[in-house]
């Protein structure tokens, strides 16, 4: 007879294969000699494989299908796990053999055509691979599809649960008119922020010093983790025990890797402090991009762009970086931290003008699988989005759609997360802050009522309940972009 039991040995196996394969994954970005791809790409093939087998076999469908008749000999969480494993059994068991199988050869072919495109600065190189990316997609939408209203809800509900269309033009509206809003009228009241002071030679050991003892002041823990060099910054969790961070370095820019570590060590945080009874079962119970990305954003945005934490860090990395930065006043250093101004490239924006960025992304995927809009239109829509939000005059495919490789991925329906991210960290903010005073917390040194309260709000549940009911839970209302705005509207009075 199959029990609960069964299920949980065959999701830890699937835990454990996971586990090798992101410590492969770390190690190949990170410190792997150059020379080995090769056998590495073998090493992970097989472990994928591997992990294809357990998560898809015979096996797994066999324990949950008998499961699913006897549910009720379930507990709680073995209900849940039964769920889960049956979901992600279905994204690729309704898809039948040859096509998944084709499917992944585009989706790797793609990347490389993507990189070439680049290189040539020319998207008609990478247009016929993301074609047949997208005609895959439109195939499989109706294999995955059960109540959702649109072709394009299929897919953003496989990043964000419960996620739809009519959801999100109702918050993207409210967010992009409030953007719109609150930017001309800095650009009405803008005063001249002498920012240079940014690009002041910082080594690299003086910013890690000091990023990193802020990371931990916030809580991440280095017995449960460890700093990188990588050239896309990441954080990689094998278990909540070894949550890795890593960061890249401009010794003229000290803004971007004291952000970035902020931003990781926030991923790590929440990893690192998941409810341990999930640890076996962390392979059906990933946790939801948006929620993740709402962590990492509430170190870096939330807590790494306040006045009342920089009054406080200000002189600790004065002293650090001595005698850098000891011509420039508290005043002077927040006006330049804060800078806004539009830029090209998504991840270079701020926290104000983010949120466009995805929008335009947003509505294109949104083009694509609701108003099947030819994929050869694709640049000229970009561009003219980005004229119209941020104007701004798009100057080549590289600077514009080629940016991102999230399509030649195969991902679509995930960048709204990255947004969602940001407006959940505000409300879970708003919330905080009824009980909690920030000032005061920053100015005693014990940065812990914050850490204690993201714990057991949010942490604690790792991937087990969905981002929107954590949410609920945590702050008593369902999504609310106005805490955002409100916050960004604080925040950038500042500026003036
Ligand atoms: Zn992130």
């Amino acid at each position: 007879m199959t029990t609960q039991k069964d299920l949980f040995n065959s999701v830890k196996e699937q835990t454990l294969l996971s586990q090798i394969s992101a410590l492969s994954g770390w190690d190949a970005l990170t410190g792997m000699p150059k020379d080995s791809g090769h056998f590495r790409a073998e090493i992970d093939g097989y472990l994928a494989e591997k992990l294809f087998q357990v998560s898809t076999g015979d096996n797994r469908k066999n324990i949950l299908t008998d499961l699913e008749k006897d549910s009720a000999s379930l507990d709680e969480l073995g209900q849940l796990v039964l769920r889960k494993a049956r979901k992600d059994f279905d994204m690729t068991g309704n898809i039948p053999e040859q096509d998944f199988v084709d499917f992944q050869k585009t989706l790797s072919e793609a990347q490389d055509f993507w990189a070439q495109a680049r290189e040539a600065n020319a998207y008609k190189i990478y247009q016929p691979y993301l074609e047949k990316i997208i005609g895959y997609l439109q195939r499989f939408i109706p294999l995955w599809r059960k109540d959702e209203k649109t072709p394009y809800d299929v897919l953003l509900n496989q990043y964000e649960p419960g996620l739809t269309v009519a959801k999100l033009d109702t918050i993207f509206d409210q967010v992009k008119s409030g953007i719109t809003t609150l930017r001309k009228k800095i650009a009405e009241n803008e005063s001249i922020v002498d920012s240079s002071f940014l690009s002041r030679r910082v080594t690299k050991e003086q910013q890690r010093t000091y990023a990193m003892d802020a990371a931990q002041r916030l809580g991440y823990n280095l017995d449960k983790g460890r700093l990188d060099d990588t050239i896309h910054p990441f954080m990689e969790a094998l278990n909540r025990d070894d949550a890795r961070i890593t960061t890249r370095w401009d010794e003229n820019n000290f803004q971007m890797a004291v952000l970035g570590i902020l931003h990781e060590a926030g991923h790590g945080l929440f990893e690192q402090n998941v409810d341990s009874k999930y640890d076996d079962l962390r392979s059906v119970l990933p946790i939801s991009m948006s929620i993740h990305e709402s962590q990492s954003l509430f170190n870096e945005v939330m807590i790494g762009r306040s006045k009342e934490f920089w009054v406080v860090e200000y002189p600790k990395l004065q002293s650090i970086v001595a005698p850098t930065l000891n011509d420039i006043s508290f005043d002077q250093f927040y006006q330049g931290w804060l800078k806004t101004e539009a830029t090209f490239i998504r991840t270079e924006a701020d926290p104000l003008t983010y949120p466009l960025h995805i929008i335009i992304r947003y509505e294109i995927e949104k083009a694509i699988f609701n108003d099947h809009i030819d994929v050869a239109d694709l640049p000229a829509l970009w561009n003219k989005k980005y004229k119209e939000y941020l104007d701004l005059d798009v100057p080549d495919d590289l600077t514009g759609i080629l940016q991102d490789i999230h399509w030649a991925g195969g991902s679509f329906g995930y960048f709204p997360s990255y947004a969602l991210g940001h407006l959940y960290a505000a409300q879970f903010r708003a919330t905080m802050t009824k009980t909690l005073d920030f000032k005061n917390i920053f100015e005693s040194g014990d940065y812990s009522p914050i850490f204690e309260w993201r714990k057991s709000h949010i942490w604690q549940y790792g991937g087990a309940v969905d981002p929107n009911e954590i949410l609920e839970q945590a702050t008593g209302e369902a999504l609310n972009p106005q805490y955002w705005l409100d916050f960004v509207t604080r925040l950038y009075s500042y500026y003036n």
